[in-house]
Parts: C-alpha cells; sequence; structure tokens
C-alpha cells in the first residue's frame, strides 16, 4: 500500500511532496492541508497521513482552483473547505475546469484541460486568515490565486514555478501576466528577506535560492513577452500562430494542449502591448491577426 511521507519544515509545519506539494499546519486538533493536489487517490493518502499527526479535524484550503491543486479533495474528507474568493464560479457543476483555464469554451474531460474537472459542492471562502495561517494575494496565474503564510514558511501556489517546469512547458500560464509580475516582486521580498517560499510544481527554497527562482520566473516572462513582440515585427500574425512559434523557438511541447494553454499568456502579453499602442488587432482574411504598431 503507498503511502505520503510528511516532511517536517518547520513546528507544526509538514511538507508533502508531489506536483503540486501539499503544506500542511497543525493547530490544536485541526489539520490544515494547503492544495491536496492530484490525483483523487492522493487525498486518502493523505488523510491517512495527516490523521497519524493526532488531529481530529481536516481542514482543505486551496490558493486557487485549477484541478491538479483540488481533485484530492474528494478523497481527503476534510470537514470544511476554504476557497478564495473570486474563484468560485470555477468549481461549480456545468462551469467546470474549462472556464477556471479561462478557455472560450468547457468541455468534460481533460483532453484540453489538462486535468479531469473538478466540482465542489460545498466550501467557504477564504478571508485575511485561515487557522494558523496568514492569507496573502496573489493574483496573474489565476484571477484571485491566494498564499498562505506561516511563520517564516509561504505556501506560493503557482505564483511561480520550478526550473524544471518551466523548462518543459516553455510558456508559463498566467490569466494575467502583469499581475503575476506584481506577485513576484512581493515574493521576491519575502525572499529577500529571508522567508522559506513552498512551491507547488517545484522546490522548496530559501535565501539565495529562493531570491534566484523568482527572479528566473520573472525573467522568463519578460522574455515571452519579448518573443511576441519579435513575432509580431517580423508579419501580422493570429494568437494560436505566436503561441505554435514560441514553443517551437523554446524547445516546448507543441500539442493542441500546450498551444491553448500557452495562448493566454499570449493574450494578456498582446492586451499590454495594445494598452501601450505597440500591437493592434485587425481582421484579415479569415482570421483575427495582431501587428505591430509601427510609429511614424
Ligand atoms: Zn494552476
Amino acid at each position: 500500500m503507498p503511502s505520503i511521507r510528511l516532511l517536517k519544515i518547520a513546528d507544526n509545519v509538514y511538507y508533502a511532496k508531489g506536483s503540486p506539494a501539499s503544506l500542511i499546519a497543525v493547530e490544536g486538533e485541526k489539520a490544515y492541508v494547503v492544495d491536496p493536489g492530484m490525483p483523487k487517490d492522493r487525498g486518502k493518502l493523505l488523510r491517512k497521513a495527516v490523521l497519524k499527526l493526532g488531529v481530529s479535524e481536516i481542514v482543505a484550503l486551496l490558493t486557487h482552483l485549477h484541478g491538479d491543486h483540488l481533485l484530492a479533495v474528494e478523497y481527503l474528507q476534510p470537514n470544511e473547505i476554504f476557497i478564495p474568493p473570486g474563484e468560485a464560479f470555477a468549481v461549480k457543476p456545468n462551469v467546470r475546469e474549462g472556464v477556471a483555464l479561462c478557455y472560450p469554451f468547457h468541455v468534460k474531460c481533460e483532453k484540453l484541460t489538462l486535468f479531469e474537472p473538478a466540482v465542489l459542492f460545498s466550501y467557504k471562502f477564504l478571508e485575511s486568515n485561515a487557522g494558523p495561517f496568514h492569507v496573502v494575494d496573489l493574483p496573474g496565474h489565476s484571477p484571485c490565486q491566494k498564499g498562505f503564510l506561516l511563520g517564516n514558511v509561504l505556501y506560493v501556489g503557482d505564483a511561480v514555478f520550478g526550473d524544471k517546469l518551466i523548462a518543459r512547458v516553455g510558456v508559463p500560464y498566467f490569466f494575467d501576466h502583469r499581475q503575476g509580475l506584481e506577485s513576484m516582486n512581493k515574493l521576491l521580498e519575502y525572499a529577500e528577506k529571508g522567508f522559506k517560499l513552498v512551491l507547488s510544481h517545484g522546490p522548496v527554497v530559501q535565501d539565495k535560492q529562493a531570491v534566484s527562482l523568482v527572479e528566473q520566473n520573472i525573467s522568463t516572462i519578460q522574455r515571452i513577452r519579448q518573443l511576441v513582440l519579435e513575432e509580431l515585427e517580423k508579419r501580422e500574425r493570429c494568437v494560436s500562430e505566436i503561441a505554435l512559434r514560441i514553443l517551437k523557438r523554446l524547445g516546448a511541447a507543441c500539442d493542441a494542449t500546450s498551444v491553448v494553454l500557452a495562448e493566454r499568456t499570449v493574450r494578456s502579453i498582446l492586451a499590454e502591448a495594445f494598452e501601450e499602442g505597440i500591437a493592434e488587432p485587425s481582421v484579415s482574411g479569415d482570421k483575427l491577426v495582431w501587428q505591430f504598431k509601427r510609429h511614424t
């Protein structure tokens, strides 16, 4: 029977490896489990491991509502579930992951959305504190993502990614990359002050390692922005063409799902370029294309 080993990383704070990894804090009779993760069966293993800590209640806390972070909730059988206000639409029956990832459509399987759609029937909204945790705003990857701070440990969700994930996907998913950069700058301050950052998809980092990882995430976004503008400078292009060409240039996977996810980040960058007056959309033949706006 497989099991999950909880690694103690601070007083009453434990780390469960995974992608996403989970963070557990014990306060009195309750264990607070941040991002139970996936697959569904991970919930059973987490429940077993957490109950061994001598608690009688489990509370699930979610940074955001992408399926990979919450599929294990069902078998974790928490007494309470707290989610970021503003993201509840994503887990309503019939809305599902497609909309959670802000696609223009929703689908009933994980083929295009990466993860099985998850539905939560009963939840409460996070406020500024959740048990022993202080709740930190980290929007950008999703509209209202939250981080969870306890002592010098900060669980950052998908606000930054480990280098392996960045290398694999090429273009990290950002609903709004500008908000994402603001969140990263906030994390840079925490990193510089010596806080331990716990990533969902990546390592636990501190000090120089934490600073350089956040800086790497910032420069990844800046580099992708540069690549989007370079593609537009060559000729007018539609969003999927820009996304695909950049994925190829970065040596990342180029299947339909990768392009759909990368398109979201590209759209966010195009919106910024449009606001800055350096890119504009137009209809060309049967496509909506974007072009670089030259100032004469
Ligand atoms: Zn996510």
